[in-house]
C-alpha cells in the first residue's frame, strides 16, 4: 500500500481534508444549505476500519482491522455535495408545535432541531422547503 498512486491520493486527502474539514461544513446562502463534503468510504462507511468474521481454534470469532480500501482515513479524496436532492423548494405548514411533516419524505421534524432541519433543507432527505404558516387543524 506505499504505490505512488495510494501517496498521490493520500496527499490529495490531507489537501482535501483542511479544506473541508469533516463535521465543520456549514448550511450558507451561497452554498444554497448544500456544502461540499469529502466522500466517506463505502467499504467501511466512513469509520476507517471494518468487522471481519473469522474461524478461530474451530469458533467463530469477530477482527476489527484497518479498512484495506481507505487505509484507515474514513474517506476518499473525493468531494460531492452533501445532499444529492436539488428539486425546486416545496411549501410546508408548521404545527403549532413548532413541527412540519416533510411533504418529500413524510417525516416528521422539528424546525428548531438544527440535526433535522438547515434553515432551508430537511437533513434527511435534502428537501429544500419554505414554511408557510401554521396549520391550525392539527
Ligand atoms: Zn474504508
Ligand atoms: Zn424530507
Amino acid at each position: 500500500m506505499d504505490s505512488v498512486e495510494e501517496r498521490k491520493r493520500k496527499v490529495k486527502l490531507q489537501k482535501l481534508l483542511r479544506l473541508y474539514p469533516p463535521g465543520e461544513h456549514k448550511f450558507t446562502h451561497e452554498n444554497d444549505h448544500n456544502p461540499v463534503v469529502l466522500v466517506p468510504c463505502a467499504r467501511c462507511h466512513g469509520r476507517g476500519t471494518i468487522c471481519e468474521g473469522l474461524v478461530q481454534g474451530g469458533k467463530q470469532a469477530q477482527a476489527i482491522r484497518e479498512c484495506p480500501d481507505c487505509g484507515g482515513d474514513q474517506y476518499m479524496a473525493e468531494t460531492r455535495r452533501m445532499f444529492a436532492n436539488d428539486s425546486e423548494s416545496m411549501p410546508v405548514q408548521s404545527y403549532a408545535d413548532g413541527w412540519v411533516r416533510c411533504p418529500a419524505c413524510r417525516i416528521r421534524f422539528a424546525l428548531k432541531d438544527p440535526n433535522a432541519w438547515t434553515g432551508k433543507r430537511h437533513i434527511g432527505c435534502g428537501q429544500k422547503l419554505h414554511v408557510t404558516g401554521h396549520d391550525s387543524t392539527d
